[in-house]
């Protein structure tokens, strides 16, 4: 189960985590958000759609994934695109010992160059945020960066194959407003509803007015 817009109680109960970006009154802007790449198939699809609306966006890495698609990484950021650490494995921070992951995250940094940080599955806890976000010091030699940890406000929900690429469009649109960090993948599971909703969501926003910006962290 999971919630399409993240509810105001969760926001509530992690503060520190971001879930939107605060926006200038009748600015109209929306950060679209890309995990668990790079994808051979769906990062370059992405890359395609985004360029035709001169829309930046902001791609959350796995680790490993990097490693081995290191020329669609590239790409990445050679399209003035930003990037995010996602852990090395796509650990869920709930199931793992903090150090654990920790050093996961430490071992992605090596790869991608970020500050930023989204934490597989929305999953963390916060002793992980504390220590992420330098409010916990931890005698560690490879952790001396510090993150902003970035969740999302809405989900189109694209990983979920019980659901339809209509139903992901229809997510976003009915939920975004001004701000809005958004969530896609690029990734295999996603593929075929990412296909179908992601140029319908550019199409529309950008009928609208509103533009697609990186992340600014
Ligand atoms: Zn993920």
């Amino acid at each position: 189960m999971y919630f399409i817009r993240s509810p105001r109680w969760l926001r509530w109960m992690y503060p520190n985590l971001i879930w939107e970006v605060p926006v200038e009154k009748g600015e109209k802007i929306l950060y679209l958000t890309f995990d668990d790449g790079p994808h051979p198939i769906a990062t370059p699809f992405v890359l395609d759609q985004l360029k035709i609306y001169n829309a930046k966006a902001t791609f959350f890495c796995i680790g490993r994934n990097v490693a081995d698609h290191a020329d669609i990484y590239k790409a990445i950021l050679d399209q003035e695109h930003k990037v995010g650490n996602h852990t090395y494995n796509h650990l869920n921070g709930w199931k793992v010992k903090d150090q654990q992951y920790i050093d996961d995250i430490a071992q992605a940094a090596t790869l991608i160059d970020s500050k930023m940080f989204r934490p597989p599955y929305g999953r963390i806890r916060r002793f992980q945020a504390k220590v992420l976000t330098g409010d916990i010091q931890q005698r560690s030699a490879n952790n001396d960066q510090h993150f902003s940890i970035i969740m999302w406000s809405v989900l189109a929900g694209d990983w979920d194959t019980n659901i339809t690429g209509e139903k992901c469009y229809e997510n976003i649109v009915v939920n975004a407003e001004p701000g809005s960090i958004l969530v896609f993948h690029d990734s295999a599971k996603a593929l075929e509803r990412l296909q179908y909703a992601l140029p319908k969501v550019l199409a529309y926003f950008a009928q609208q007015g509103y533009q697609f910006k990186a992340l600014p962290y």
